[in-house]
């Protein structure tokens, strides 16, 4: 069969070992790496070699306690655990797939009182100070680096990641900001590198010729200080005479205030680097972030932008990417729409990671979706992300399913979540869905409003009726300035200059995110107007590849209010919300809280500051979007009656704290259990 992706699946010869493609599958730390999970983690990289992915990395391991991401974070340190790995790496084996380990030492990142680091230097995103290495203690480092490699080709692994970028240790003794040591590590560049230059060579003597070594080199810091682009390239040249096999790109320190992978950067958006390095060194060279559909790999690999294509969360989103690409199938792709919701949110909440759109995902080994053992009828109500799921895993397991919604399109809500600038992911999840419902044989029904007595002869009803919106019953609210979210991003009334948003969640952001953009505002699917809102420079030009901001201001006049006190937009997503609320304060955008709605009226919106007076704000348009409720009324109907099982999932079971992941994940699981 002639295949679509032509360069992506070329086979890699390493010399001493050959890849059957381009893809590989990037670190992400699952949560299951504590030393406890060998099978589950077996099953979740058996699924991913099944599915034809050229090579994968593991999420990181400490190469001893100091490194630690946090307390008791996984760590390869004995010949004891090396052996329980090696349930892992056989299994992987015996699916034709090959693994290798990272080797993760968090520095100054750590989230432990152990911490170490070059210098005595705080970072923004830990509490703890770290302690200054003497120079016996950066060698204990590097030596500890050493061991973790060989035993990890012990454990079987094909080959290790040394992670040298994200601002974890090896990258703090890179840059100045970090290292301010005046001895034989600290000082010159020459300096300053030669902690990554002998751990590679060190680890390249130890493990010998014929085992991976990638190195993740970071070749845009983001942050102010970080390194110039001659630094990266002499880093890059010194990595590779040092023993690397294969150098991969790291794009952005953690503490950076620039967004590198969250689903508002363009796709694709930092290949343009790893090019330039590609031009500097002669081994294979790996490029990463933002790259999530086989096309958009393709391209970059015909661009000359890199030797192969890392993606992490995509295959999480789906573990059969690499196999349906080669099979002409993408259209199949259950694509990763970057929203962190439930892998790095996950990680960052200590929750074992999963994935918005396959829940599945980190959870081979409790959730499956065996086929029935008696086919049933069943109809399910609604076809946003609840019944959407259900439906499909229903139909897929061997059931007759009739699928209905009211509306002309289905996906629910995520229609409105796809027009916010920065969401056009949602747009693959909806086309996964239809195209799963052809494949599966679900039997679709819309533009039909379903009433009880529609609902006879099934085995199972699902009712996935989603959610209203709450009525605030704020005085005044009746009056014809006043809009619902729903209004504004469904029907696309319009909305005047002076607006007040009275809400300031998820819904709330994203309406106020709709509202600054108009047509003459950057496109933000276009890359190069996005590096430019963002700051984002040739790391040729500034050192670490920042600029200042250039956000455009909004059109409107945007007042975004809540009644708490608290920070708004609190509730968003741990790795995102800081995004929104960065872009909203850049573009002018006012939020307020700690306030009562007294009225609204022709002048505006009459606020009550708690015990400090009131005040009014002009408005235009007053937009509600002061959460949701649930749709019961088909429910409630169906549950006074005798006859078939009546099941509700999604935001019409439980509206407070709903989104996407939330009804998917219950519309998967039902589904899987009927
Ligand atoms: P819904 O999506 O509300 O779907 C219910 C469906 O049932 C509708 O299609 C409706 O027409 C149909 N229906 C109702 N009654 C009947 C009937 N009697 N007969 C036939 N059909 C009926 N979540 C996230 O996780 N991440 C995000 O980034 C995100 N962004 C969002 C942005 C916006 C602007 C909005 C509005 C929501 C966003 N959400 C997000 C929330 C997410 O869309 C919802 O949580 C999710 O859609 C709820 O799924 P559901 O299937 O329960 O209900
Ligand atoms: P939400 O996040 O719960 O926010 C509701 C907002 O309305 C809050 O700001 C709340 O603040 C306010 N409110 C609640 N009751 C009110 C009342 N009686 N009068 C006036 N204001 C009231 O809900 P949402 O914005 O509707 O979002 C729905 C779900 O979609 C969320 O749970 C969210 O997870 C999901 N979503 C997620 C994203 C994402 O990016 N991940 C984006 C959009 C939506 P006060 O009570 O302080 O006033
Ligand atoms: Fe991608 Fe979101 Fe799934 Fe994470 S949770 S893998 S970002 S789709």
């Amino acid at each position: 069969m002639h295949n679509n992706y032509p360069k992506l699946f070329t086979p890699l010869d390493l010399g001493f070992t050959q890849l059957d493609n381009r893809i590989v599958m990037g670190s992400m730390h699952t949560g299951l790496e504590d030393g406890n999970h060998h099978k589950e983690l077996a099953a979740y990289f058996c699924e991913r070699a099944r599915g034809g992915v050229g090579l994968m990395v593991t999420g990181g391991y400490a190469p001893n306690i100091a490194g630690w991401v946090k307390p008791f974070a996984g760590m390869l340190v004995s010949s004891r655990a090396a052996k329980k790995h090696k349930r892992v790496t056989d299994a992987v084996h015996a699916e034709g797939g090959k693994l290798a380990m990272q080797i993760l030492h968090a520095g100054r990142y750590a989230y432990h009182p152990l911490a170490v680091g070059p210098s005595k230097i705080k970072s923004p995103i830990s509490p703890f100070m770290p302690r200054e290495l003497s120079a016996r203690g950066v060698e204990k480092q590097i030596a500890a680096f050493v061991r973790c490699a060989v035993l990890a080709r012990e454990a079987g692994y094909d080959g290790v990641e040394i992670m040298g970028s994200e601002g974890y240790l090896i990258n703090e003794f890179l840059v100045e900001h970090t290292n301010q040591r005046n001895d034989e590590w600290g000082g010159s560049y020459a300096n300053r590198m030669r902690f990554a230059l002998e751990i590679v060579q060190r680890t390249r003597e130890a493990v010998g010729e014929d085992f991976i070594i990638i190195y993740r080199l970071s070749v845009i810091d983001l942050i102010p200080q970080g390194s110039s682009w001659e630094e990266v390239v002499q880093l890059a040249k010194g990595v590779e005479a040092a023993g690397a096999t294969i150098i991969n790109s790291g794009i952005g320190w953690h503490e950076a205030r620039i967004p590198t992978i969250a689903t508002s950067v363009p796709r694709a958006a930092f290949t343009w680097v790893t090019h330039k390095l590609k031009q500097e060194v002669s081994v294979p060279v790996i490029t990463s972030n933002r790259i999530n559909t086989p096309e958009v790999a393709e391209k970059v690999l015909a661009d000359g932008d890199a030797d192969m294509v890392s993606m992490a969360r995509p295959f999480l989103a789906d573990p059969e990417f690499a196999i349906k690409a080669k099979q002409n199938r993408s259209d199949e792709i259950n694509t990763c729409i970057a929203c962190n919701q439930a892998c790095l949110d996950h990680t960052f909440s200590s929750k074992t990671s999963t994935c918005l759109v396959n829940p599945r995902a980190c959870h081979e080994t409790e959730l499956n979706y065996h086929p029935a053992n008696k086919k049933k009828s069943i109809a399910v109500v609604g076809a946003g992300p609840a019944g959407l799921s259900a439906a499909t895993v229903l139909a897929g397991r061997g059931h007759q399913v009739d699928l209905y919604d009211a509306a002309s399109e289905i996906g629910g809500q995520l229609n409105m979540a796809k027009k916010i600038p920065g969401k056009e992911e949602f747009h693959e999840t909806l086309r996964y869905y239809q195209r799963q419902i052809e494949l599966t044989g679900v039997s679709l029904r819309l533009n039909t409003l379903v009433e009880p007595s529609m609902l006879t002869g099934y085995d199972e009803v699902i009712v996935a009726t989603g959610v209203s919106p709450r009525n605030p019953k704020i005085p005044g609210q009746d009056h014809t300035q006043v809009l619902s979210y729903i209004d504004v991003l469904r029907y696309e009334v319009p909305v005047g200059e002076r607006v007040v948003i009275i809400g300031a969640g998820g819904i709330g952001f994203d309406v106020a995110e709709f509202l600054i953009h108009s047509e003459s505002s950057p496109d933000t699917l276009d890359l190069s107007s996005w590096l430019s809102v963002w700051g984002v420079a040739d790391p040729e030009d500034a050192r670490g590849g920042v600029m200042p901001m250039n956000f455009p201001k909004s059109p409107r006049e945007i007042t975004l209010m809540q009644r708490s006190s608290g920070k708004p937009g609190a509730k968003l997503g741990k790795t995102t919300g800081w995004i929104h609320r960065s872009t909203l304060k850049q573009s002018g955008v006012a939020m307020i809280g700690g306030l009562t709605y007294d009225e609204i009226s022709g002048s505006g919106v009459k606020v009550t500051f708690d015990g400090q007076g009131d005040e009014t704000f002009p408005a235009d348009h007053v937009i509600l979007c002061a959460g949701q409720v649930p749709n019961r009324e088909l429910y409630d109907a169906l549950s006074k009656r005798e006859g078939s099982q009546v099941h509700l999932i999604g935001g019409a079971h439980e509206a407070s704290e709903l989104d996407a992941k939330r009804a998917i994940n219950q519309g998967s699981r039902l589904a899987a259990r009927l």
